[in-house]
C-alpha cells in the first residue's frame, strides 16, 4: 500500500481534484463489493456518543458482531442493549477485530487513541482496516495514517454529512481519504451506516473536503439570518421572505430545511429553542480547523476567518451547546427573534 505523505497540497488537495473526475467517486454503498463476507468482519468501535452510538447500533442491527468502548459508562449502556457488546477498554475492545472505526470529537482524542506507547496501533495485526469517522484536522488524519501504514494497517479518514438524524436513519454520507482498495473492502460496512461514498483522494482528502463542506454551510447560514434580521427589521414576515428566498437565488440548506427564524420551519432547530442539530461549537470546531487547513497551504479564507470569529462570538454569548443556526440571534443583535 502506497501514502503519499508529501505536502497537504499533493497529498490532499490535489489528488482529490483527480479524483473528483473520476465518475465512480461518488457511488452509492450497494455497488457490488469485493468478495470477501462483508459479515465476516470483526468490528471495534471507539466512541458512541451522539453519532457513533447510533453508527455502531446500525452496524449490530446489519449482523456485524461489534464491540465497543466509550468513557462514558451511560454511553456503553446505551449500545449495549442494542446489540453492541460493551469493552472495559478500548484495548480490550479491538481484540480480535479486523476492522477498527473512531467516532470522537477532535484531532487531539484521535491522535491519543491511536498513537503513541499505549496508542491503539501497537495493538492491531497487520492487515486490520481503521475508519476514522471523526472530523478532525488533515494533517492529524495524515499522522495517524502515516504511523498505521508502516505496521501495514490501511487507515482511510471518513468523516461524514448528514448530522445525527442521518446517523439514527443509517443514510450518512461518508467523505473519504485513503486508499481505493482500502476503501472497496470498508464499503460494504459504510454501507450499513450510510447512503452514500465520495473518495475525494489520499490520506487527509476526505479532511479537507469536509472542512470545505462546513465552512461554506457555516458563512451561508449566518449571511441567511443577517437577511432575515434585515428583512424582519423593515417588516417584512420572515416566512414569506424565506418562501421567496427558498425558490430563487439566495436558496439554501439554511432557508428550506433548517432555516435559523423560529417558526419558520417547524422541523427546524429554531423552531425548538435551536436544541439539537450541529452543536455551535461543534461548527466553531469545523471553522477553526479549515482556517488551519488554510494556512497550511497559503490559502485565503477571509469568509470562513469571519465566520469562525462569528460563531464564536455566538459561542461566548452562552450558546455553545445550541445548534449553531442559533447565529441568528447574534446577528440580529437585540432585536432577535428570541431576543
Ligand atoms: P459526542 O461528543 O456526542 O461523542 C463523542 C464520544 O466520544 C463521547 O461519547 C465521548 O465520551 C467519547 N470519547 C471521548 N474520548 C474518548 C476516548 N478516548 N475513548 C473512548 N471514547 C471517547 O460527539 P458527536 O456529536 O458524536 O461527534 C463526533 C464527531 O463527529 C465530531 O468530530 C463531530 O465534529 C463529528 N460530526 C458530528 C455531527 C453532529 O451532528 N453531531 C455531524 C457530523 C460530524
Amino acid at each position: 500500500m502506497s501514502n503519499t505523505m508529501n505536502s497537504p497540497r499533493n497529498s490532499a488537495t490535489s489528488s482529490a481534484t483527480s479524483s473528483a473526475t473520476n465518475s465512480a467517486t461518488n457511488s452509492p454503498m450497494n455497488s457490488p463489493m469485493n468478495d470477501t463476507n462483508p459479515v465476516e468482519e470483526r468490528i471495534a468501535f471507539i466512541g458512541l456518543g451522539h453519532m457513533g452510538g447510533p453508527m455502531a447500533m446500525n452496524l449490530a442491527k446489519a449482523g456485524y458482531a461489534v464491540t465497543a468502548f466509550d468513557v462514558s459508562a451511560a454511553a456503553l449502556e446505551r449500545a449495549s442493549q442494542a446489540g453492541v457488546m460493551a469493552a472495559p477498554s478500548a484495548a480490550a475492545a479491538v481484540e480480535g477485530a479486523t476492522v477498527v472505526i473512531s467516532m470522537l470529537p477532535a484531532s487531539r482524542h484521535v491522535e491519543a487513541l491511536y498513537l503513541g506507547e499505549g496508542g491503539l496501533l501497537s495493538h492491531l495485526a497487520a492487515g486490520t482496516l481503521v475508519i476514522d469517522c471523526s472530523t478532525i484536522a488533515p494533517a492529524s488524519a495524515q499522522r495517524v495514517s502515516l504511523a498505521a501504514e508502516t505496521r501495514g494497517i490501511a487507515m482511510l479518514d471518513a468523516p461524514v454529512s448528514g448530522g445525527t438524524a442521518g446517523a439514527a436513519a443509517g443514510t450518512l454520507t461518508f467523505i473519504v481519504g485513503g486508499e481505493a482498495q482500502a476503501l472497496e473492502r470498508a464499503r460494504p460496512v459504510l454501507g450499513a451506516m450510510g447512503k452514500n461514498v465520495f473518495h475525494m483522494g489520499g490520506a487527509g482528502a476526505g479532511q479537507v473536503a469536509k472542512l470545505c463542506n462546513n465552512m461554506a454551510l457555516g458563512v451561508i447560514m449566518a449571511v441567511t439570518g443577517e437577511a432575515l434580521a434585515l428583512g424582519v427589521s423593515h417588516g417584512l414576515d420572515p416566512q414569506a421572505l424565506s418562501a421567496m428566498m427558498a425558490v430563487s437565488t439566495g436558496r439554501s440548506w439554511a432557508t428550506e430545511v433548517c432555516n435559523p427564524w423560529p417558526g419558520v420551519k417547524p422541523e427546524a432547530p429554531a423552531s425548538r429553542g435551536y436544541a439539537g442539530g450541529f452543536g455551535n461549537d461543534l461548527m466553531l470546531k469545523d471553522l477553526g480547523l479549515a482556517v488551519e487547513a488554510a494556512l497550511q497551504v497559503g490559502a485565503a479564507v477571509p469568509l470562513g476567518e469571519l465566520a469562525r470569529n462569528l460563531y464564536a462570538l455566538n459561542s461566548r454569548a452562552g450558546r455553545g451547546r445550541l445548534d449553531f443556526s442559533s447565529v441568528q440571534q447574534l446577528v440580529a443583535g437585540d432585536g432577535g427573534p428570541l431576543g
